[in-house]
């Protein structure tokens, strides 16, 4: 079926549920408990267990969702395992789960640490209790130090932190302060976020409404400028529009994406791309964990949509993927249009060099009209 059978690869896994829905989430995600869950876990690891690339190593796995660990521990251990056993992670393996600090304690990732998982993305967001009460998340502020302090002590030596700047009523002050605490944290990675408003979501809602006081344009470009400033301070290197990182420690699991490699997928709305002889096949497995878990149960089909990319679309995907790093995008093999390179390379917003083509300060901010300028 693949071309590539045997190289290792990213893998990822979606474990849908959280204590609550946030405001502005519009993440597969689902406040749901109870036996749903149990049954969520079971079909995941079924599918695990049938995955059609059976054998081929992990370099890479991810536990993103929603909340992995607002799942029992012996269940997100036990989804570790079937992947371990199906997919054997390579010996320098990244080993990734999603955290929210108020699901989660010290003998949560003591078993997890010793169960094999080595990095920590723990989902912050601010320090600020005002601003977590209104994206409605469930932690304080007291909770995220408390997070990093055991999941350091449980033996984590790779820890993200995940901010969001441009929050309602958010001033350029409180964004520093969160920024300043999250780097006295020491940990190793940060992952800092712009608010996007997002159809579906209750800050969608209220922004219609104009109850959401957003920072303008001008606000959120000196937030994002004030970012890389304080990071650099603190031997943070920018390796992505949005990432940070000690050397050496740069998220390898999202860099599969970036550099637009394959990544299997399993859980509800997991979405996965492998390589066929016909070329790059994407897929979308059934959103809703109910639905899911009866497909699996019933041995219907799993993929909600899927498709064999086309030569435009791969190199669309590659442009806009790519051109995301610092490193920059290598322009052998792209397709591009020459007109487009030229209006990007007149605005300031890409440098050219050594076949390779890397935004500017300025073109950080026109990512996606850089991509679009760039395809023919
Ligand atoms: S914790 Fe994350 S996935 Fe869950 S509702 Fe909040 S933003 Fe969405």
């Amino acid at each position: 079926m693949t071309t590539n059978s045997l190289n290792p690869v990213a893998v990822y896994i979606h474990t849908p549920f959280c204590p609550s829905k946030c405001g502005y989430c519009d993440f597969n995600s689902y406040a749901m408990s109870g036996d749903i869950m149990a049954r969520t876990t079971a079909a995941t690891i079924k599918e695990i267990k049938a995955s059609p690339h059976k054998g081929r190593p992990a370099k890479t796995i991810f536990i993103g969702g929603g909340t992995p660990t607002y799942l029992p521990t012996d269940q997100l251990l036990a989804i570790l395992q079937a992947v371990t056993e199906i997919h054997p992670p390579t010996e320098d393996c990244e080993i990734t789960s999603e955290a929210n600090p108020g699901t989660i304690d010290f003998p949560k990732f003591d078993a997890m640490f010793k169960a094999g998982f080595n990095r920590l993305s723990l989902g912050a967001q601010s320090f600020q209790t005002h601003d977590l009460i209104q994206l409605g998340r469930i932690h304080a502020p007291t909770h995220i130090v408390q997070a990093v302090q055991m999941a350091k002590s449980a033996g984590f030596k790779n820890i993200n932190i995940d901010l969001m700047f441009a929050l309602p009523g958010q001033s350029l002050k409180a964004w520093q302060t969160n920024l300043e605490t999250a780097l006295s944290l020491g940990t190793q990675h940060l992952s800092l976020y712009c608010l996007t408003i997002e159809p579906n979501t209750r800050f969608y809602r209220h922004n219609l409404k104009g109850l959401l006081h957003l920072p303008d344009d001008v606000k959120q470009t000196e937030m994002y400028d004030l970012a890389i400033s304080l990071t650099k301070d603190k031997n943070l290197q920018q390796y992505e529009i949005s990432n940070f990182a000690q050397p050496g420690l740069e998220s390898r699991h999202n860099l599969a994406y970036w550099h637009s490699e394959e990544y299997l997928a399993f859980g509800p709305g997991a979405v996965g791309c492998y390589l066929t002889d016909n070329g790059k096949y994407r897929y979308t497995n059934l959103k809703h964990p109910e639905g899911y878990s009866a497909a699996i149960e019933h041995n219907q089909p799993l993929h909600f949509e899927s498709e064999t990319l086309s030569q435009e679309d791969n190199n669309f995907e590659k442009i806009m993927m790519g051109l995301r790093l610092n490193e920059g995008l290598p322009t052998i093999n792209l397709d591009l249009d020459p007109k487009g390179l030229q209006k990007t390379i007149e605005r300031n917003w890409i440098e050219q060099s050594d076949q390779k083509l890397t935004l500017t300060k300025e073109g950080r901010h026109f990512c996606s009209e850089v991509a679009i300028l760039l395809c023919p």
